[in-house]
């Protein structure tokens, strides 16, 4: 049946108040081949109890109509035991208040269909590649670092921006890869630094003004061009967008079905 609760929680990371990390175990079927990088259907039932941090919804919706979300993949395309998402709530939403409720243990609907173009694909393995991601946008790229992005004949960067540094999920693997690897560069920035209870004494600025500062020479020795990088934008449509601008004035192409560029787009 195509709208059988077809899976199981089996761990729940809080990340911070906002964002939990879910796994999600296939119950009687086998993970389809995928790509890093690419997203599947999430679902449930309205009847799921909502969050208690969250607000009344938008809508009332019939009890048993299925509420479906896209999301991307943040484990390994090689990992077919299970399944890993990095999720925000959205607190007046239909289907995160009601992830949110959800316990290990508990059902949940897994899309079997993996789709998306936001992926490595295209890109050949001689080139660099910059990761820019707002908030949970970051999950295509772990998923990417987990499977098969790691290569020491090019330089990786992950910006990462959010809000605060309780909302950096994937902080620790991403320093761990950084430490472990000459070819890596991890530049997390927090946009809301009076709010943090401690020093943060890392990067403030907006993504946009990380890139054209340079970092890239000044951390990993190099200038990213059309012809050596590929540069990956996914999350907030407004990031996208500024650095799309940005990009394009450099002469990165946008990558489309018809098109080969180096800039790639997840909107989420
Ligand atoms: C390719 C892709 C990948 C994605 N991957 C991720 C991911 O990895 N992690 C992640 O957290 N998210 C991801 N998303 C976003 C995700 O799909 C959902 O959009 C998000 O989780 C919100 O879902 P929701 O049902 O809780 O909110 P929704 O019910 O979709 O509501 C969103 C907002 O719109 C408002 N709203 C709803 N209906 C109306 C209306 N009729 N008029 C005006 N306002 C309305 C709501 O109040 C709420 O503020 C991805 C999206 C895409 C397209």
């Amino acid at each position: 049946m195509k709208n059988k609760l077809n899976a199981i929680i089996s761990q729940v990371i809080s990340v911070s108040p906002n964002m939990k990390i879910f796994r999600v175990v296939p119950d009687g079927w086998e993970l389809p081949d995928f790509k890093a990088g690419q997203f599947v259907a999430l679902f449930l039932p309205a009847s799921s109890a909502r969050y208690v941090d969250a607000t009344d919804e938008f809508k009332q919706l019939k009890p048993d109509k299925l509420i479906r979300r896209a999301y991307s993949v943040s484990s390994s395309s090689k990992n077919k035991e299970y399944l890993e998402f990095y999720i925000s709530i959205v607190r007046s939403g239909a289907l995160t208040p009601r992830l949110f409720n959800l316990n290990i243990g508990d059902k949940i609907g897994v899309g079997k269909k993996f789709t998306g173009m936001f992926t490595l694909d295209k890109v050949d393995k001689s080139k660099n590649i910059v990761l820019i991601a707002t908030g949970t946008g970051v999950a295509p790229y772990i998923s990417m670092l987990r499977s098969d992005a790691m290569n020491k004949n090019r330089k990786i960067t992950v910006i990462h921006g959010a809000s605060n540094s309780w909302d950096l999920g994937y902080r620790s693997e991403l320093e761990l890869l950084e430490n472990i690897s000459s070819n890596v560069k991890y530049i997390p920035t927090i946009i809301d630094a009076e709010k943090e209870k401690a020093k943060w004494n890392g990067e403030r600025r907006f993504l946009q003004d990380i890139w054209k500062d340079k970092v890239f020479l000044k951390c990993l020795n190099y200038i990213p061009t059309p012809e050596n990088t590929h540069i990956f934008l996914c999350g907030n449509p407004n990031m996208i967008e500024n650095m799309s601008e940005i990009l394009i004035y450099e002469n990165f192409l946008i990558h489309k079905k018809n098109q080969n560029g180096q800039i790639h787009i997840e909107k989420f």
